[in-house]
C-alpha cells in the first residue's frame, strides 16, 4: 500500500494504532549503555512537536520497549516505570501523552517472549485496549528488530534512524517506509 493509501484509512477509519519504540525515537539512544535516571532520557529533537501532530490521529499510541538493563540488575523494573511516568506527566501538561508504555525486563539471552522481535507486548496491549488492530496499526523503530516484530504482526513499519546502519539493506528490504526521524514521519499528518 503507498503511504498516501494509509494516509487516507488513518484519517476515516478512528482506530489506527501507533506502536513506538522508545530508545533512538522518543528519546536519544545511549550507545552501549541504558538510560538509567530520567534525567538521561534525553529526548529526540522534535519529539514533542511530533506528539502534537500525532495524537488525536490514532486509537492509541503505544510504547514497546526492550529495556534488558532491568535483567542485568543495572535497574530495578520499577525504576523504568517511573521514568516512564516522569516523561509522561511532562507529556500530560502538553496533553500529549503517551498512552502506554510496554517494556521487555528480560535479558536476550532469557528467550522471553516479549523481547522483540518476538510480538509478546504487542498482545499486551491488545489485552489491554482490545480494540488494537494490528492491521491497522504502524510500529516505528531504529532497529531491525522493530521492523521485523512489526511484520511478523502484519503492521504497517516505519523505519527511522540513519541512513547508514549496520543491516541497511535487510532494514530497507522489510520496512515499509523509511524516514530520518518520528517528526519527518509526523509531517505527513501536518495540517490533516
Ligand atoms: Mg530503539
Ligand atoms: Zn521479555
Amino acid at each position: 500500500m503507498k503511504i498516501t493509501g494509509i494516509m487516507n484509512d488513518i484519517l476515516s477509519v478512528p482506530q489506527w494504532t501507533l506502536f513506538l519504540d522508545r530508545d533512538g525515537v522518543i528519546n536519544k539512544r545511549i550507545v552501549d549503555g541504558y538510560v538509567l535516571h530520567y534525567e538521561e532520557l534525553i529526548l529526540m529533537p522534535f519529539l514533542k512537536e511530533a506528539l502534537h501532530l500525532l495524537k488525536g490521529k490514532f486509537y492509541k499510541i503505544i510504547v514497546v520497549s526492550n529495556q534488558q538493563s532491568v535483567g542485568k540488575g543495572l535497574c530495578s523494573y520499577d525504576e523504568v516505570v517511573q521514568i516512564h511516568n516522569r516523561l509522561n506527566e511532562d507529556l500530560q501538561k502538553e496533553n500529549i501523552a503517551i498512552d502506554h508504555f510496554f517494556f521487555c525486563p528480560h535479558k536476550a539471552e532469557d528467550d522471553c517472549p516479549c523481547r522483540k522481535p518476538k510480538t509478546g507486548m504487542a498482545y499486551e496491549a491488545q489485552k489491554m485496549f482490545p480494540e488494537i488492530d494490528f492491521k491497522r496499526s504502524i510500529m516505528v523503530g531504529d532497529m531491525i528488530t522493530d521492523i521485523q516484530f512489526g511484520h511478523a504482526l502484519g503492521m504497517t513499519t516505519v523505519y527511522v534512524g540513519e541512513k547508514d546502519v549496520p543491516n541497511r539493506d535487510q532494514i530497507m528490504e522489510l520496512a515499509d517506509f523509511s524516514f530520518e526521524n518520528l517528526y519527518e514521519f509526523a509531517q505527513l499528518f501536518k495540517s490533516k
